[in-house]
C-alpha cells in the first residue's frame, strides 16, 4: 500500500514540473486515450453543433448585413447584423466590457466550462483532428502518417478560410479562392500563412496552446471561488489509494489504475488538485466512472462539483444546489452585463443612422472673386451610412455670426444619396461676403439631415477668408 507521505512526494514531483515536459527538458508527446462516457457524448453533440454554427455564422445575413464581421481593413464591425464604426467607441467599449464580465461570471459559476466544451481549439482538436487520426490508425498503419498530413492540411486550410471569413467576409473570400493567386497575391499569402498557423497549432502545438499560451488559464485562479463548479478528485473518498478490485479496510476508492491520466488531453493527474492545465473536458470523469462501475463502487470519484466539496471531509460535503449560482459575486457580474447591454441597446437605438465628416478641400484654402468680393471655400463632405437601405442626406449651412441669407452653398449633389452601409463623398462650395470674416475666419455650422428619419448631424467648421484691412481712426 502506498502511504500518504509517498503520495505527497509523488504529487510534489508532479506539480513541480510541466506534465508535457520530460526530465531532460524535451517535450513529452501526448497521445490521450478516449473515454466514451456520458460527458463525451454530450460534448460531441455540443461540438458538432458549434462547428456547424462557426461555419454558418459568416454566411448569415440580417437585412442584407453580415450577422458578425470584424472588417478591420475597412474599419467596419457588424454585430447582430448592425454596423458599428470606430466612431462608436462607447458602444464598442461597452461590448468589450460586457464580454469580459460575462467571461468572468461564467468562470466564477462554472469554472472552465468554455475551455472543455466550447473553445474552438478544443472543439476542432478533440472532435475533428484526433478522431480522424484515430480512425486512420485503425484503418492503415502504413499510410496513417502520410494520410494524416493530407487530412490535417485540408482541414487546416478549411479552418483558415473560415477564420479569415470573420475578418474579410465570405464575398471577398470567394474571390480570393476562385480567382487566380496572381490576381490577389497578398490575399493568397495571407491564406497560406493562416493555414500554416492552423497546421502548426493543431498538428504540432496542440495542448501547449492551452497550457502555455492562453492567458485565460492563468487568470482562472482569480476568477474561481470555493463554490465554483469544477472538475475535481474527491480526495477524502479516494485516498489512500489501493490497487485491486476488492476493497480492503481503510483503503479509499481509487485503485490507482491511471486511466484518468491516460485520457487527459493535457497530460495532468487531476488527483493532484486543481491545476491551470485542466481544461475541464471531463474525460477523466468518464474514465473514472467507467472504472467505478466495473469495480462496483459509486460513480463520481472524479466529478463536477463545488470546489469546497473536494477539499471537505466526506461527512461535511454539501450537495450542490442551483442557488449556488445566485451568490453575490455571480449575480453582480451578470447584473453588470445586463446594465451594459441595456446601455448599449439605448445608445444603439438613439444613435444616428449615418456619420458625417468634413474635410477642407485640396488646393488654395479660399478664393476671392475680385468683382463681387465674395469669398469661396471648398469643403469635402463624407457621409457613411449605418443602415442597409439607401439614405438621402440634405446639406444646409447656418452661421451665428453671419446672416444666413448672405451665405450661399452649392453641393455636387444635394441631397447626397448614400447606398446602404456605404460611404459617399461630395464637394461643397460655400460663398460668403469678405466683410463677414473676422481675422480671416468665419465659423459656420454644416447640418446633415436624413430626409426619411429626420436624424441630423451638426458639425462646426471655420471658413477661411482674407484678413480685413486695418481700420483707420
Ligand atoms: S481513474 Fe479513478 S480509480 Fe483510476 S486512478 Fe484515476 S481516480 Fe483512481
Ligand atoms: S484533468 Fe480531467 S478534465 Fe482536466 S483536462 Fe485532464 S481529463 Fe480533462
Amino acid at each position: 500500500m502506498v502511504n500518504d507521505h509517498e503520495h505527497h512526494s509523488h504529487e510534489d514531483a508532479a506539480l513541480s514540473s510541466l506534465a508535457t515536459l520530460m526530465p531532460d527538458g524535451s517535450r513529452k508527446w501526448l497521445k490521450p486515450k478516449l473515454a466514451k462516457g456520458m460527458h463525451y457524448h454530450r460534448r460531441k453533440l455540443v461540438a458538432y453543433g458549434l462547428i456547424a454554427l462557426f461555419t454558418a455564422i459568416p454566411f448569415i445575413r440580417i437585412q442584407n448585413n453580415p450577422l458578425f464581421l470584424l472588417d478591420i481593413i475597412n474599419r467596419q464591425f457588424y454585430v447582430g447584423g448592425r454596423l458599428f464604426l470606430p466612431s462608436d467607441s462607447v458602444l464598442l467599449m461597452l461590448l468589450g466590457v460586457s464580454f469580459l464580465l460575462a467571461v468572468i461570471g461564467v468562470t466564477a459559476a462554472f469554472g472552465r466550462f468554455w475551455c472543455g466544451w466550447a473553445c474552438p481549439q478544443t472543439v476542432y482538436l478533440e472532435f475533428v483532428f484526433r478522431p480522424i487520426e484515430r480512425w486512420l490508425e485503425r484503418k492503415s498503419k502504413i499510410w496513417a502518417t502520410f494520410l494524416r498530413y493530407v487530412f490535417n492540411a485540408m482541414i487546416s486550410f478549411f479552418i483558415a478560410n473560415l477564420f479569415l471569413s470573420y475578418f474579410v467576409g465570405v464575398d471577398a473570400l470567394k474571390l480570393w479562392i476562385f480567382e487566380s493567386p496572381g490576381e490577389h497575391p497578398q490575399a493568397f499569402l495571407l491564406v497560406a500563412c493562416v493555414t500554416g498557423l492552423m497546421l502548426f497549432d493543431f498538428v504540432y502545438f496542440r495542448e501547449q496552446m492551452c497550457t502555455v499560451v492562453c492567458p485565460y488559464a492563468r487568470l482562472q485562479s482569480v476568477m474561481l471561488d470555493r463554490a465554483s463548479w469544477l472538475i475535481g478528485y474527491d480526495r477524502s473518498r479516494g485516498e489512500p489509494r489501493k490497487h485491486g478490485k476488492v476493497k480492503t479496510e481503510g483503503a479509499g476508492d481509487c485503485i490507482d489504475c491511471g486511466k484518468c491520466v491516460a485520457v487527459c488531453p493535457t497530460g495532468i493527474d487531476i488527483r493532484n488538485g486543481l491545476q491551470l492545465e485542466c481544461i475541464a473536458c471531463a474525460q477523466c470523469v468518464d474514465a473514472c466512472d467507467d472504472i467505478m462501475v466495473r469495480i462496483d463502487r459509486p460513480k463520481g470519484l472524479i466529478r463536477y462539483d463545488m470546489q469546497s466539496n473536494f477539499n471537505a471531509e466526506l461527512q461535511n460535503k454539501k450537495p450542490w444546489h442551483w442557488r449556488q449560482l445566485l451568490r453575490t459575486r455571480v449575480v453582480v457580474y451578470f447584473s453588470l452585463v445586463l446594465v451594459c447591454m441595456a446601455a448599449m441597446t439605448a445608445i444603439a437605438h438613439e444613435r444616428n443612422v449615418f456619420t458625417s465628416t468634413i474635410l477642407r478641400g485640396k488646393g488654395e484654402p479660399f478664393t476671392v472673386d475680385a468683382s463681387t468680393g465674395l469669398v469661396r471655400n471648398l469643403l469635402l463632405l463624407r457621409v457613411v451610412s449605418r443602415q442597409a437601405e439607401p439614405l438621402q442626406v440634405m446639406i444646409s449651412i447656418t452661421s451665428e455670426k453671419e446672416n444666413t441669407s448672405s451665405l450661399t452653398w452649392v453641393a455636387a449633389e444635394n441631397p447626397m444619396v448614400i447606398k446602404g452601409n456605404a460611404r459617399t463623398e461630395s464637394a461643397l462650395f460655400i460663398t460668403a461676403p469678405s466683410s463677414s470674416f473676422s481675422e480671416g475666419r468665419l465659423p459656420v455650422r454644416v447640418i446633415f439631415r436624413d430626409l426619411e428619419s429626420g436624424h441630423e448631424n451638426r458639425a462646426d467648421f471655420i471658413l477661411l477668408g482674407p484678413h480685413a484691412p486695418e481700420s483707420t481712426p
